[in-house]
């Protein structure tokens, strides 16, 4: 089967299509700044030069339109037509408590899934979009919901309950959510795997390092707990998102910017983290480069990073009772040497030791550290190959149960 993931972010498109009995990936590619005139296509198909295509891109109907057109039709088509792609699993980032795992989309959760854009109002209409746009490009393909919050919702209530008055969380369902569940899922699965042991014997914390950062518990393979709550901006020091900061400086800043709070929220989203500290970059190669050339800020930035995912990890040991795996993953745990050795130190306390030699190697996955009680790994997060296993196993879950429906009803 030949399945379609889809990613729709606010002005992006990223898309991976997958020949699943095959494990390959046939083509793959992004839009960029969909809605402006400048728009960016770039598309890669097996076999074939990278094409980049720029023209505009109105919305995401246009983007998928010629998506789907490059993969179906002339002389870059690697489809013989739409009717070889089986599903569409989409990225969905928030689906409250209601989705604890992926789900077929039909118009009754379609419905639904519109309720969940309260919850997420800068992602969740986006990827909203992607799916409506599949209705309407692809007649009768099925499509797949696949939620980043769905892996958390293991979490005990302990983890995820906030101590603010509890008709909160009963009218409005405020409470700990987490995000970036479909990455630290696949992450935890592929380091049992590479440890050949049980999912269910270990205990591991998964740092999810990238312009958006977080940490998971996972134990049983489950999610015990993480650092995300009820939105993407908390935890971790990020980018340009604040993290966990004191509740009542977001009144303090109000008053400092006169009275805007959507002000506010902006300077906490967009120019905080440690593009807010170093006031350089959020990218952490400009950090680094800078730090080398000895500006303080840009140190300081590295270190309240660093600092912030030691303390987040340390604070999640209770969630699982110890710990036997560290993992790093996404753009920074998968690429900066140099941060992982700064995060490492501070939990200089837990017996890590880091193989410096393997730690500067490692650009694909694989183990860091020495023999010790705590491992650490790098492993690559692959988001889009999870969303499609779980697109397939949903939709060979549900041609099984329409099998044994047909033969209940014959049987009658
Ligand atoms: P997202 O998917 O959240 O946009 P990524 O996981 O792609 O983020 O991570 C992007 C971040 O990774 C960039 O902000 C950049 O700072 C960091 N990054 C990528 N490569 C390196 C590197 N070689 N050294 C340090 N940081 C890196």
């Amino acid at each position: 089967m030949k399945i379609l993931v889809l990613n729709c972010g606010s002005s992006s498109l990223k898309y991976q299509l997958f020949a699943m009995e095959e494990k390959e990936v046939l083509a793959r590619g992004q839009a960029e700044r969909i809605g402006m005139t400048d728009a960016l296509f770039r598309h890669e198909a097996k076999g074939q030069k990278t094409f980049l295509y720029q023209n505009p891109l109105n919305n995401h109907y246009d983007a998928v339109h010629n998506l789907l057109t490059f993969l179906g039709d002339g002389n870059r088509a690697i489809l013989a037509g739409m009717q070889e792609i089986g599903g569409v699993g989409h990225r969905v980032v928030h689906g409250g408590e209601r989705f604890q795992t992926s789900v077929v989309v039909d118009p009754g959760i379609r419905k639904v899934l519109e309720d969940t854009k309260k919850l997420a109002p800068l992602h969740n209409p986006p990827n909203l979009m992607g799916i409506d746009v599949c209705t309407d490009l692809l007649p009768g393909v099925p499509q797949v919901a696949v939620f980043d919050t769905a892996f958390h919702q293991t979490m005990p209530p302990h983890a995820y309950t906030y101590a603010i008055p509890h008709r909160y969380y009963r009218e409005d369902h405020v409470r700990r959510y987490g995000f970036h569940g479909i990455s630290h899922r696949y992450v935890a699965g592929r380091t049992a795997e590479i440890i050949q042991q049980n999912p269910a014997n270990l205990k591991i914390i998964t740092c999810h390092l990238g312009a958006g950062s977080s940490l998971c518990a996972v134990a049983g393979g489950k999610s015990q707990d993480t650092s995300m709550g009820f939105t993407p901006l908390s935890g971790l020091v990020m980018g340009t998102r604040c993290g966990d900061i004191d509740p009542a400086l977001v009144s303090f800043l109000v008053e400092k910017e006169q009275g805007s709070l959507p002000a506010v929220m902006e300077i906490l989203n967009r120019a905080s983290g440690v593009f807010g500290i170093s006031g350089i970059s959020s990218d952490f190669r400009d950090l680094e480069s800078a730090a080398a050339r000895g500006n303080e800020l840009a140190i300081l930035a590295l270190q309240v990073y660093a600092y912030s995912v030691a303390r987040g990890i340390s604070s999640l040991i209770p969630a699982i009772g110890g710990l036997d795996v560290l993992v790093f993953t996404a753009g920074i745990g998968e690429h900066s040497s140099a941060m992982r050795r700064r995060i490492c130190e501070f939990l200089s306390w837990l017996d890590i030791d880091l193989d410096e030699k393997k730690n500067l190697d490692s650009t694909v996955e694989g183990i860091i550290s020495r023999p010790a009680k705590v491992q650490v790994f790098v492993v690559p997060t692959n988001e889009e190959k999870m969303i499609a296993q779980e697109t397939w196993t949903v939709l060979q879950k549900q041609t099984l149960s329409n099998v044994l429906n047909e033969q209940e009803v014959t049987n009658a």
